[in-house]
């Protein structure tokens, strides 16, 4: 099948299907079709590599040259991006097609896609119920085949929640595995790019593309790039994964728990060996997440000022107005409600009660892990503490959509990597788990999932 042949697939799907999921926000047909004859081209005169051709979608907060990048937001809906972000270069130079720009939370804050401008995702599996977030168009792009599969990004579990409630494999990089340039920040010491695909293989070959250094982004790590696909075969006799306690306690509902009990016997008959562990400090995770990554949000979106770019209120009075009008009226209730958060958290008086609290917390939870990592070489765990939630069944309370991130926001506030996989379902609803690894263990993280899936 020629490129040409599956992007025209591709963009047949999307017309039929994507009125009813709502997960893309722009589609881009003739580029797209352009890019696939000029990958025809190098597949016919043999100049080819494994990602040459193949359809993908981007998380609409990786700039785009010439494309819109909304982010989300009424903000910059009129946004269009004068440069390529590193993710989206490397994925070109590597053959890819660009089908269009996915769904997401507003500005990547959110755990379900409902407070996209550009309105709520559905989840393919029951449209009744969120595909989760803040990457929910691309998770409901792929889960739904409107795309061979999608970029993410991850700054407390916007890819591994969402790949969890879509039976997707979703893979967040270490901290600094893959560059930040060209992505809109949301919270930089937490934000992280990655893959969401069908399987542990399609996304080794993303993040093949996607990783390693970058000058233009100072937390960009220096260090080599290994071949994610070399060790997916690799049995895993001898593997030790950990159950931490802390994540199987109460709250865990009783199907995913079940799911992840198979899952464990599956692996102990792969030849892993299980062992219980403790992440003592997993219950202050949340708290501090939701100090530490509103005061950087506030901190990043103090940029959008309606000046330079995006959206800008009519007839300003004079450049206080501007401001003031410009904001109000650019952004979101859960966009402001963190603005608000964070400048709070961040004040004269408040910074060491709480921002320097949540710092402290923040290197306590890298320590567990770090303490675990001593005895196993893997930690197994659910994404979610429940499957995919109804459409508007959290919207009045943000406190019990901030508890749906408990089991992944540890590992953006610790740096490491993870990766969600299928575990089952219950009913039409899919079932995450996640893997969990020390720095740089991706290819480990990639091969257990392989050879689990
Ligand atoms: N749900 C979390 C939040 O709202 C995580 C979002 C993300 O990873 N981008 O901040």
């Amino acid at each position: 099948i020629s490129s040409v042949e599956l992007t025209e697939h591709y963009l047949k799907r999307i017309e039929q299907f994507d009125g009813a999921l709502n997960s893309y926000i722009t589609v881009t047909p003739e580029l797209a079709l352009e890019q696939a004859r000029v990958a025809d081209a190098r597949l016919a005169a043999g100049d080819a590599g494994p990602l040459t051709g193949i359809p993908l979608a981007h998380k609409d907060l990786f700039c785009t040259q010439g494309i819109r990048t909304s982010c989300g937001s009424k903000m910059l809906d009129n946004f269009i991006a004068p440069y390529e972000s590193t993710v989206t270069a490397r994925l070109l130079a590597a053959g890819t097609v660009t089908l269009g720009k996915t769904n997401m939370d507003e500005f990547a804050m959110g755990s379900s896609n409902e407070s996209s401008y550009y309105g709520a995702v559905r989840n393919p599996w029951n449209t009744e119920h969120v595909p989760g977030g803040s990457s929910g168009g691309s998770a409901a792009a792929v889960a739904a085949r409107l795309c061979a599969a999608a970029t993410g990004t991850d700054t407390g579990g916007s890819i591994r929640q969402p790949a969890g409630y879509t039976a997707l494999t979703g893979l967040k990089p270490t901290y600094g595995r893959i560059s930040r340039w060209g992505m809109i920040a949301y919270a930089s010491s937490l934000d992280q790019a990655g893959p969401m695909a069908r399987t542990a293989e399609d996304c080794a070959l993303l993040l093949q593309a996607m990783a390693g250094f970058d000058e233009r982004d100072s937390t960009s790590v220096d260090e080599p790039v290994p071949d994610y696909s070399a060790e997916l075969n690799q049995p895993l006799s001898g593997l030790r994964i950990g159950l931490p306690k802390e994540y199987f306690a109460s709250g865990l509902d009783t199907a995913t728990a079940d799911a992840i009990a198979a899952a464990v016997k599956q692996f102990q008959a792969l030849g892993a060996e299980i062992k219980d562990i403790s992440l003592p400090n997993a219950e202050l995770a949340i708290p501090a997440y939701y100090i530490i990554a509103p005061a950087e949000a506030s901190s990043n979106l103090s940029r959008f000022d309606g000046v330079r770019f995006g959206y800008r209120c009519e007839n300003p009075a004079d450049l206080t107005d501007l401001y003031k009008r410009s904001r109000a009226e650019g952004f979101g209730d859960e966009v402001k409600r963190r603005i608000m958060v964070g400048a709070y958290a961040l004040s004269a008086g408040y910074y060491d009660a709480y921002y320097l609290q949540a710092q402290k917390v923040r290197r306590l939870i890298k320590n567990d892990f770090m303490a675990a990592y001593e005895q196993v070489d893997v930690i197994l765990c659910p994404t979610s503490p429940t499957p995919a939630f109804r459409i508007g069944e959290k919207i009045d309370d943000p406190v019990s959509l901030y508890l749906t991130d408990i089991y992944t926001i540890t590992a953006n506030l610790a740096g490491v990597p993870g990766i969600a996989l299928p575990a089952g379902f219950a009913g039409d609803l899919p079932i995450g788990m996640q893997l969990l690894g020390p720095y740089f263990s991706e290819a480990r993280l990639l091969n257990v999932a392989h050879q689990y899936q």
